[in-house]
């Protein structure tokens, strides 16, 4: 069977590294390549099902225009299409000012594309409302990181699975969300069955599969919890005091915080019998060495950043960070979620692990890119959710939307659409058309796909890997990242923007890291286009990279210690109350990705998971009389939808679950984040998609068969 190539899979975080046999118009198979550190050989079913996705038929082929939102699509060119853009985003900058137009990208966005999108609009347009769906799902693990340890990135790698003998699994449903990393786990739990796995978690989840420990913690009570367990374990004498004392600071208010707090009220607001806190609390303090994975359970709320700020305390405590089989890892959701964080891509950030708010880093930024003194914005720009609540507002004018679909993914949809039907200019790239967001658009262009171009990502475990072009991209569709340069000639700054090929735009990236935490000035691309994978820090061309940081005790902090920040519970932005009782919650199911952009061409996923659903704990149905596959109406402050209810035995009572993945396409109006709450944290701004008070009563058939109605008008 001919081989296409070896290429990064393009959906979560895991990144693995997938060989792609057959041709571009019939991949005849995917496997996992044994040798690559991420995976083993291992894939899952998504990774697998890559074939059907490819050649399909709503894969936005050439630019599309319209005259207005009211009329119909039609064919462009990409001068025709890009000179709209940019006089338009001329215009508005004119009247308006450089905070007048945002870029809303992606962790599917490949570093080549994620770093000239931070240069483009921060450094040469002035306009740091640069974001990417990255912030609804890691920015509090960055937040986290940064304030507890230093540094973003996280010190572990998937090879402490095999060495860890504690393994705390909270905030994640990794079975399903990170499949092969559940699957290493698993092996791990098989060979070592002594290896202690927590997970915590107000579901029982298919993770629960290999714990010894289910805590079914009461939704948004992480920190209460993970102080609980802090406190436990100083109590039973097994604090690290040779760790804290040489490595960290801020111990003693850290522990006077501590004990101020009755064990008694932690344990209660954890809504869990003392005995699995207590038994949590035995593991973690005699671990040799303690793992702990999490994500958007901890990241998903408004004090996400606590939250990881809590259970990086719990490492710090113990002495678990730094060394093999130990440390706390953030998983990411998306194949370059920690790509787009190296490059810039979040609205405070600039290329190289620096800051907007850094008068250093701007100064060095714009040394580098020959640009005058003050050019960047020396203020954070709008991140995801302020964005789409600006245009509303009407203070944002014009965006430009990179391989994300937020008519599906972000919070308050009503709120969303609103947003983007008052901008003056909405501009979406994309490889796929339509979508939920491409319906609102003025602009499409045709965007390449995975496969289809030479990209470079970075894993989960700081893994750079270039994945090779393997075929042509469909029609006109072009790379992002030369979608950017044509658009920066049309903007009159193309002389800055001339790379013949992606290489060159991942090695002049690749100098701004030099010194840095995430340094990576020894990966170059090529000894990337000889196919090595390199883990960052890599400083020199000679260096092999690093699988796990800190293990010299030193942290990037001005003094070297990792920091004890004190973190009390806080209750979630919209606590239940009579009229909505429930707690919903969200998360991702196995066959599914995001917004079905992809996964819906798979049929053998879709198979497995055809359609939205709601799981409701068994006693919460019995009560409220609803059966199994019974419709049933989650209303919420912000809007209702009707699906189909699964009763749940392990399912926490008061609590609802919806995965997020079906968007209007699939039935109009009837998508889960029509629902949810777009209150954010105030550092890391990440919405608390986790948590909303909502209502549920039966719904009629009819009810149910309307909302499932498609409406696919505007698309014509
Ligand atoms: Fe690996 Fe994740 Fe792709 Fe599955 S979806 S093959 S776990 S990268």
């Amino acid at each position: 069977m001919a081989l296409l190539g070896e290429s990064i899979c393009p959906y979560c975080g895991v990144g693995c590294r997938l060989r792609v046999e057959g041709s571009a118009n019939d991949i005849a198979r995917i496997r996992g390549v044994e040798s690559a550190a991420a995976n083993l050989g291992r894939i899952c079913a998504k990774g697998a099902q890559l074939g059907p996705t490819v050649r399909v038929a709503d894969r936005a082929t050439h630019p599309l225009l319209r005259r207005s939102r009211k009329h119909a699509f039609n064919r462009s060119s990409w001068d025709e299409s890009l000179n709209f853009v940019a006089t338009e985003f001329r215009r508005i900058i004119q009247h308006h000012g450089p905070n007048s137009v945002a870029f809303y990208g992606s962790g599917q966005l490949d570093s080549e594309t994620a770093y000239l999108a931070c240069k483009l609009f921060k450094g040469f347009l002035g306009a740091n409302n640069t974001d990417s769906n990255s912030r609804l799902c890691m920015a509090a693990s960055v937040a986290g990181y940064r304030s507890s340890l230093g540094s973003d990135g996280p010190p572990t790698c998937y090879e402490d699975i095999d060495y860890a003998d504690a393994v705390l699994i909270i905030g994640s449903n990794l079975a399903e969300a990170h499949p092969v990393t559940f699957d290493r786990l698993r092996n791990s739990k098989k060979e070592r069955p002594e290896q202690q796995i927590i997970v915590v978690d107000p579901r029982r989840t298919a993770t629960c599969a290999i714990a010894d420990l289910h805590i079914p913690i009461a939704p948004g009570a992480d920190i209460a919890f993970l102080n609980a367990v802090a406190r436990l374990v100083i109590q039973n004498g097994r604090a690290d005091e040779h760790f804290i004392g040489f490595h960290t600071k801020g111990f003693i208010d850290y522990v006077a915080f501590l004990m101020a707090q009755p064990l008694d009220d932690l344990i209660e607001r954890t809504g869990v019998p003392r005995l699995l806190v207590e038994r949590a609390a035995q593991i973690i303090g005699k671990s040799k060495a303690f793992l702990s994975f999490y994500c958007m359970g901890m990241n998903q709320s408004t004090v996400g950043m606590w939250k990881n700020n809590s259970l990086i305390n719990l490492h710090l405590l113990t002495g678990q960070i730094g060394k093999v089989g130990a440390g706390p890892f953030s998983l990411t959701g998306q194949p370059n979620a920690m790509g787009g964080r190296e490059c810039g891509l979040l609205c405070h950030q600039l290329p190289g692990y620096r800051f907007v708010e850094d008068e250093q880093h701007l100064l060095e930024l714009e040394r580098f890119w020959n640009r005058p003194l003050g050019s960047i914005g020396a203020k954070n720009g709008l991140s995801a959710v302020e964005m789409f609540d600006a245009l509303d507002r009407g203070t944002l004018k014009a965006i430009w939307i990179a391989a994300t679909n937020p008519m599906v993914s972000l919070p308050d949809l009503h709120a969303v659409r609103r947003g983007l039907e008052k901008a003056e200019l909405v501009v979406v790239s994309d490889a796929y058309h339509p979508t939920e967001t491409t319906r609102v658009a003025d602009v499409v262009l045709p965007a390449a796909s995975w496969g289809e171009k030479d990209c470079t990502s970075t894993n989960s475990e700081r893994m750079v890997t270039r994945s090779p072009k393997m075929w042509d991209p469909p029609g006109e569709a072009l790379p992002d990242w030369r979608i950017l340069c044509r658009f920066a000639q049309h903007m009159g700054i193309g002389e800055s923007f001339q790379y013949g090929s992606g290489s060159e735009v991942w090695d002049e990236f690749v100098r701004l890291t030099k010194g840095r935490p995430c340094d990576m000035a020894g990966i170059t691309s090529s000894r990337l286009n000889d196919g090595a994978s390199l883990q960052w820090p890599c400083p020199d061309q000679h260096h092999y990279g690093t699988k796990r940081r800190y293990l010299d005790r030193k942290f990037p902090t001005a003094d070297g210690k990792a920091v004890f920040l004190a973190r009390d519970h806080r209750d979630p932005f919209e606590p239940t109350d009579d009229d909505f009782p429930f707690v919903l919650t969200t998360g991702r199911i196995y066959a599914h990705w995001h917004t079905l952009t992809r996964t819906a061409k798979a049929e053998k996923l879709v198979a497995r998971d055809p359609a939205p659903y709601v799981e409701i704990a068994f006693e919460d149905a019995d009560r409220l009389e609803i059966a199994d596959g019974d419709s049933v109406r989650i209303a919420t402050r912000r809007g209702e939808i009707v699906l189909p209810a699964r009763r749940e035995v392990g399912m926490r009572p008061g609590t609802l679950f919806v995965p997020f993945h079906w968007g209007d396409l699939f039935a109009e109006g009837n998508a889960l984040n029509y629902l949810t709450v777009p209150a954010f944290g105030p550092v890391e701004k990440q919405p608390e998609l986790k948590f909303c008070a909502a209502s549920v009563v039966k719904a009629t058939p009819e009810e149910h068969s309307t909302r499932r109605s498609l409406d696919l008008v505007e698309t014509a």
